[in-house]
């Protein structure tokens, strides 16, 4: 018999990178969870297979349709079909969870996160981009409900490990590693040539398509400097960057006695997605060991950002502050996508960003509708510029 106190669970993003391995972790721990929802963009295919080992309650699909023969299948497996772009938020307000695991690509986060937030629900957090939007928004309403936004991203799962039982007060520094990407030591001059299969390929860590992009240009980085800022309550100028190719130490803090803690371990996703899931509790796991036999060294860099200028670009965001990093994430989500395509080139991605943030004043103190059409005019911006 599973035990009647296990924590109920909505995965959004289900069938993407993170959402497979979150349903991992569920599959490791099978007496600590209950799924209740799940959700996809377009891959129905992997959704009906995952409704039909965990029988959620829910399944949402966002993009694609949904057949009448898959309708009677996930009926089958006892799950109700939500669709279309409302979808998402729709589920959040419906269902009876006590975790968010927020695994979609995109500002298309943000929304559902503020509704959970907005609920008093927990979130476990791996779309980076709604605090990058939105960190305005959901810091503060999850203070006023009183709950948490438990990190995922790696490095901000280690930041938050090196803060256990410390004072805020006393960090003097948050030291985010980045592993440099596939083109840390491609000289500047031949980032024109890049093509989207050696973009795709990342060297330490295997992840969706856009999140890869993100690691080749530096914008990955960018993104996690402002995700640290509002997680952390640290202004953007004590969030340094430092390359550390191998991708062991996630992240570290720097304390005003001058003492750093770091946090290592082997670069596996499910160990961070299963702290924020299991938080407070650390359980066990059977994931790799960092094997120190087969490590000879750890070493350390300082970032080029006259060559990966997306990650300078996102310093200049957020000092701009209020709408302005909405529209830096915006502009890069549509550049990528571009890229991806083959429609601009990998330079023209830091470009977009750039001509986007030249092109926009920002609006200080915005609310979730501002912020949505920032976003929506920066895309705007960027295919009709860019193209
Ligand atoms: P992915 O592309 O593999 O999966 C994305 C998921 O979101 C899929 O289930 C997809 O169906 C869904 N989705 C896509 N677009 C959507 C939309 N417009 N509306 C609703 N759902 C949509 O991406 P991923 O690599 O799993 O990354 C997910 C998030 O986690 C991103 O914010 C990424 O930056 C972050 N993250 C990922 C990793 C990693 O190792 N993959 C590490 C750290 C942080
Ligand atoms: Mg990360």
């Amino acid at each position: 018999m599973p035990s009647p106190n296990r924590k109920k669970i909505l995965i959004l993003g289900a069938t993407g990178s993170i959402g497979v391995q979150s349903l991992h972790v569920v599959e490791q721990l099978p007496d600590e969870f209950e799924v209740v929802g799940l959700t996809t963009h377009r891959n129905v295919e992997r959704l009906l297979e995952q409704a039909a080992k965990h029988r959620p309650q829910v399944v949402a699909v966002t993009e694609a349709g949904v057949s009448s023969g898959q309708r009677a299948l996930f009926d089958d497996f006892g799950a109700r079909v939500f669709s279309g772009p409302k979808a998402l938020e729709k589920i959040v307000h419906e269902s009876d969870i006590d975790l968010l695991v927020n695994a979609v690509v995109g500002s298309a986060g943000f929304t559902p996160t503020l509704a959970a937030v907005e609920r008093g629900t927990d979130v476990a957090l791996a779309n980076k981009e709604t605090l990058v939007m939105g960190g305005s928004l959901v810091m503060p309403a999850a203070e006023k409900h009183g709950c948490r936004i438990l990190p995922i991203d790696s490095e901000h799962s280690a930041i938050f490990q090196c803060l256990m039982g410390e004072d805020r007060d006393t960090v003097e520094e948050i030291i985010l590693t980045a592993s440099g990407g596939p083109f840390r030591a491609l000289p500047k001059e031949e980032f024109v040539k890049v093509t989207v299969e050696q973009a795709l390929k990342h060297p330490n860590w295997d992840m969706g398509p856009k999140i890869t992009i993100d690691s080749a240009t530096m914008m990955n980085k960018g993104l996690e400097v402002i995700e640290a800022h509002w997680l952390f309550g640290v202004p953007v100028e004590r969030v340094r960057v430092v390359i550390h190719p191998q991708s062991i130490i996630h992240s570290m803090v720097a304390f005003h006695d001058g003492s750093i803690k770091a946090q290592m371990g082997v670069p596996d996703m499910r160990v961070p997605i299963q702290l924020a899931m299991t938080y407070p509790e650390r359980k066990p796991s059977a994931f790799p060991r960092l094997d120190f036999k087969t490590r000879s060294s750890l070493t350390f860099e300082e970032p080029d950002l006259d060559k990966f200028r997306a990650l300078a670009l996102a310093y200049r965001a957020s000092e701009e502050g209020g709408s302005a990093p909405a529209v830096m994430n915006a502009a890069n989500e549509e550049a990528v996508g571009l890229f991806l395509n083959k429609v601009i080139r990998f330079d023209q991605i830091a470009e977009s960003i750039e001509r986007a943030l030249d092109a926009h004043k920002a609006v200080q103190n915005p609310d979730a509708q501002m912020l949505i059409d920032a976003d929506r005019r920066a895309r705007e911006f960027v295919r009709t510029e860019m193209v």
